[in-house]
């Protein structure tokens, strides 16, 4: 029932919500609202599937009772495998040439990292209070990517990852060979005059052939980045995380058009497409850059980003100098250019600022509106009552991009 839901549901935008369970650390810093620090408040709740309500009327807020209506709402309880369900159709989608982006937003500690990546990705000690089988969505992702390809064989897709990190409005390669020894300096930056155009060159894409192997790539970067995290800025939560999967086909012979595996399809089975096919039969651009030059005849054929973007807290800026306050400005205006594009491509407005951030510019694919990009993102909120401001601006994010 929830993968039709999400199939039927029209516009390339949509956005999920997904509050955390309580958690033992809650606990630690006090609420000064409770009489009774030791059990924090919750004063976020899911109402139903689609509905979630924040009521919190002690005195140190203002009495707030809203509710916000996304096309999903999780609960505490809610496990990523039923959470995977609502995303899994999507896959299906980026077979069929559409591009697909899935990221999760939110304040530090509200799950975006265990939503995305799972708690078994970065090779770190897993909580004691999280289960080891709880994967995320890029595991799952690369499981369905792959199952679905073996199920295909005669489009011969291959898939390529890259993986980045954006620090700073600076784009670093974490699979570059040369990025590994730049713990201790500065990662290398990716992008070139040409990013005008949006024209990422350069970047690092190792073929995976493998759920297993998406995976192990994905963990090892993703260890180079907390170890980077030291001499780069302090925690992880600080850059936003992209990891794309780019498909690719080799051109069948014959007409220029035919090289996208629809083209036979369209061919065989008329004018009329099924939902999430209506990229032209020319495909998408070709990735530039020395891949490209190594693989001429290779045409990309859509692509996966799965991003894990920078905590959304708007840290108070009074009080915070040099280099700290440096990487909040730049969390906040890539964050308000994220913003400002979702919001743009829900009003269907003309111009779209995707050349504010390299953040957007980065995304474009995957946050494009128009036919041939899905978007999902998926808002990760804290129930408690010391987070209600922000659970409140990240909920109110989530709105503005519907
Ligand atoms: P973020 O990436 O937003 O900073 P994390 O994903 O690292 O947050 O989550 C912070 C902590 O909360 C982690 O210890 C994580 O294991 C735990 N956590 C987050 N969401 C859940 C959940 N749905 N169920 C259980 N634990 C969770």
């Amino acid at each position: 029932v929830l993968h039709n839901r999400l199939v039927e549901l029209k516009g390339n935008i949509r956005v999920h919500c997904r509050i955390r369970p309580l958690l033992p650390f809650d606990k630690e810093s006090e609420d000064p609202a409770s009489q009774n620090s030791s059990v924090p408040a919750e004063v976020v709740h899911a109402v139903d599937d689609e509905t979630v309500l924040v009521k919190c009327d002690r005195a140190t807020h203002p009495p707030i009772n809203n509710t916000y209506s996304f096309e999903r709402v999780y609960g505490p309880a809610e496990s990523q495998q039923v959470e995977f369900g609502d995303v899994c159709p999507l896959l299906t989608s980026l077979l069929d040439g559409c591009n697909v982006g899935i990221m999760a937003y939110g304040q530090t500690g509200c799950g975006k990292s265990c939503t995305m990546l799972g708690p078994q990705s970065t090779g770190e000690p897993v909580p004691p209070w999280q289960p080891h089988s709880d994967l995320g969505v890029l595991p799952r992702a690369a499981g369905e990517l792959f199952g679905l390809i073996s199920e295909n064989p005669s489009r011969s897709l291959k898939v390529d990852v890259s993986i980045v990190e954006v620090y700073n409005n600076n784009i670093f390669d974490l699979l570059a060979k040369d990025g590994r020894t730049a713990a201790s300096g500065p990662k290398r930056e990716v992008l070139t005059a040409q990013e005008a155009k949006q024209e990422v060159c350069l970047l690092t894409r190792e073929p995976v052939h493998s759920a297993a192997e998406f995976t192990a790539l994905a963990a090892g970067s993703l260890q180079l980045r907390a170890e980077l995290a030291t001499s780069v800025h302090a925690i992880s939560s600080r850059s936003h995380l992209t990891i794309t999967a780019t498909l690719t086909t080799a051109p069948a012979r014959g007409s220029p058009g035919a090289h996208h595996p629809r083209a036979a399809e369209q061919q065989a089975n008329g004018p009329q497409q099924p939902e999430g096919s209506r990229r032209s039969a020319s495909g998408g651009r070709a990735w530039p850059g020395a891949l490209g030059a190594q693989r001429p005849a290779e045409q990309v054929h859509a692509k996966l980003q799965l991003v894990d973007l920078a905590g959304s807290e708007c840290v108070g800026v009074s009080g915070v100098t040099g280099s700290a306050l440096r990487e909040t400005s730049f969390i906040n205006r890539s964050l308000a250019a994220l913003a400002d594009v979702l919001g743009a491509l829900a009003e269907r407005r003309g111009h779209v600022p995707y050349g504010n951030s390299k953040l957007t510019h980065f995304l474009q694919d995957a946050t494009r509106g128009g036919g041939d990009a899905k978007l999902l993102v998926i808002l990760c909120v804290s129930p408690c009552r010391k987070h209600v401001a922000e659970t409140l601006r990240c909920l109110g994010f989530g709105a503005r991009a519907r």
